[in-house]
């Protein structure tokens, strides 16, 4: 699962994994052809094997698979024994290019050759070592950045806090120098967290520093020790390739000498705390320029498909999914302490999910036949990058999108704890719940037939959004479902192994998931896709607004795209749709989801903004209104 930062992620799913109880349905006779049918192939479900699926959690988890990141020799060899199951159980190839669907994406940043930096005072010029002194930072623009140099303090502007870094100055055309932290330090409970978040700090410093003009970016270092610092081990992000603005960060001893006429460190540290910290250092003019080079990286999704038995159904398909891919050796996704060096094994993030795909595609498989349209089993890779692979196959589907009858996706189904699991999508289709109900024995009709309670404690979530590949399907139109047994404490650290699995709980979903599938794939009429009616959602924290729009992460190509917008919402009442590239709000720019996140903190609830979007190649303005967040 993909991993939803603080404040960033305004798409994050409520999960309401537990207990709550269901009114109970009676049974609708367009449901007793899905029992028939289920009850037809008991036989099918019986062959699920919870040894074979642990034994793939075990192999996809394995050290050897180093983790599976995207773009990495692990994660194609976890893709080739994938294919290789999917090939031996008589699967089809969706296309003629095989069982692989190739995609590219950026997968690291290296240093160029081109990287600079000179300080002149009075007493000369001196240059600084980068990797020793100074770092570009990965997003940096690729420019050259030369001028008077400016010290902006914390680099915060916060008109609520009567806090602003840059009072009394104009830092336009000139470099500014900014520190780490706040005057609160980083204190996640301080008046500055939002100021301050991990993944985000850097990203709104710069932002605030380039809508004020400025003509360069230096961060301080915050560690004593450059190399210990984050920042100077030039780490990508793919939601953030480019902030427009040359940005580097230098260590705190080049920043102690290059300060020297305007104080000590220490001095200015001080001084940052002032209510007007803002000054031009005297006598020193800075040039620097970054050069940072992008590394394309390559992944594929895995994909099979079972032809299905009916002539005149077979051309519609369910689409089974689980991404495959995981973080390698941590990146920024990680959330260890320590992450570097450290196998980030991933069993249920998301071996899981993958290894029930692989048994589900062996049962289904050996069901032919019986199976009246077809199936597509998709294991996904680049999940955790952004939805890359579900990006990529939604935008070139091997089957046109609408002979897709539905979605189904699981991610993170290994850890069953009390029979409870998390189902979201249900409000993607009028059929989801009273089919949910039925299969799982909820309804009184079902439970008392079988003679025992229902087989799992059901959270149902109706959103067809969240931080998973089944939000590239549902943003198309196509109805989900998504499987999840709830987040733990060993959630994107090296400590999600193989050992921690539930496989008997796993085979139970994965029986679980093949009855809706069978049932999607045999009934006569083809399951109804709806729109979900907006949600009270969890606010962001940081965000004071709401506009109800999706950002699509995957492709953001100058501007931020969007895969759809809420209904109801300031967004779609602005005239905003799915495919959108939002380009300008209010005076900002907007070139990437961090803008975006930027302009949203500047904005006020109910105060109308002009948003420029990009719509088949042609500006246009609209007008937006936040609404004020409760
Ligand atoms: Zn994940």
């Amino acid at each position: 699962m993909k991993i939803r930062r603080a404040g960033l992620f305004i798409l994050s799913i409520a999960l309401s994994l537990g207990t709550y109880g269901f009114a109970l349905n009676p049974a609708t006779s367009a449901f007793n052809a899905v029992l028939n049918a289920v009850s037809q192939r008991e036989g099918a479900a019986a062959q699920l094997s919870a040894e074979r699926i642990a034994k793939h959690v075990q192999f996809l988890a394995s050290d050897k698979l180093q983790g599976r990141r995207a773009g990495t020799p692990a994660a194609d060899e976890a893709a080739a024994y994938i294919e290789k199951e999917f090939r031996s159980y008589g699967l089809k190839t969706a296309s003629s290019a095989g069982f692989l669907q190739p995609f590219s994406f950026v997968s690291a940043v290296k240093l160029g050759e081109q990287n600079r930096f000179q300080v002149k005072t009075p007493k000369g010029i001196r240059s600084l070592k980068v990797g020793e002194d100074f770092m570009p930072l990965a997003f940096s623009a690729p420019d050259l950045a030369a001028g008077e140099l400016l010290f902006a303090g914390y680099g915060i502007s916060a008109p609520a806090l009567q806090f602003d870094s840059y009072a009394g100055i104009d830092p336009r055309g000139k470099i500014v120098m900014i520190l780490r932290g706040s005057p609160d330090g980083d204190n996640p409970h301080g008046r500055f967290a939002e100021f301050t978040q991990p993944g985000l700090e850097i990203q709104t410093k710069t932002l605030k520093a380039r809508e004020k003009g400025a003509r360069g970016v230096i961060f301080i270092s915050g560690e004593k020790s450059f190399r210990e610092d984050r920042l100077s081990r030039l780490r990508h992000d793919l939601n953030f390739l480019d902030s427009g603005i040359p940005t580097t960060v230098i260590s705190v001893e080049a920043a102690s000498e290059i300060l020297a006429s305007g104080g000590s460190l220490a001095g200015v540290e001080a001084k940052a705390k002032e209510p007007q910290p803002a000054f031009v250092v005297k006598d020193v003019t800075v040039e620097f320029k970054t050069d940072v080079v992008k590394v394309n990286g390559k992944s594929a999704n895995v994909v099979g498909v079972l032809p299905g038995s009916d002539p005149q159904l077979a051309s519609e398909y369910v689409i089974i999914g689980a991404h495959y891919d995981h973080l390698g050796f941590g990146g920024p996704e990680s959330l260890a302490a320590n992450p570097e060096g450290q196998i980030h094994h991933g069993a249920d993030d998301n071996a899981s999910g993958t290894s029930a795909l692989i048994e589900l595609a062996r049962v289904f498989a050996s069901e032919r036949g019986k199976v009246k349209r077809s199936v597509m089993f998709i294991a996904f890779g680049g999940e955790e990058l952004g939805l890359l692979g579900s990006g990529a196959y939604t935008k070139t589907p091997i089957i046109p999108l609408p002979s897709t009858v539905a979605m189904l996706n699981m991610d993170m189904i290994g850890r069953l704890r009390n029979g409870s699991l998390f189902i979201g999508g249900v409000g993607t289709s009028p059929v989801w719940k009273p089919l949910l109900e039925k299969l799982n024995g909820t309804t009184q009709a079902t439970a008392s037939a079988a003679g025992q309670g229902p087989r799992f404690q059901l959270g149902l979530g109706e959103d067809g959004f969240g931080p998973s590949d089944h939000q590239s399907f549902y943003v198309r139109d196509v109805p989900v479902l998504f499987f999840f047994t709830g987040t733990h404490d060993d959630y994107h650290k090296p400590s999600d192994t193989a050992d921690k699995i539930n496989a008997d709980g796993l085979k139970q979903i994965a029986e679980f998931v093949s009855e809706i599938a069978l049932s999607v794939a045999n009934e006569p009429q083809r399951i109804a896709f709806t729109k979900v009616k907006a949600e009270q959602r969890p606010s962001g924290r940081g965000f004071r607004v709401y506009l109800g729009t999706v950002p699509n992460y995957s492709d953001q190509s100058d501007g931020m795209k969007l895969d759809g917008v809420r209904p109801g919402s300031p967004a779609e009442k602005a005239g905003l749709r799915a495919g959108d590239f939002i380009v300008r709000m209010g005076k900002m720019p907007i070139k990437n989801v961090y803008d975006y996140t930027y302009a949203l903190g500047e904005m006020r609830g109910g105060e109308e903004v002009e948003v420029v979007i990009r719509r088949e190649g042609k500006e246009m303005p609209l007008k937006i209104t936040p609404e004020k967040r409760q």
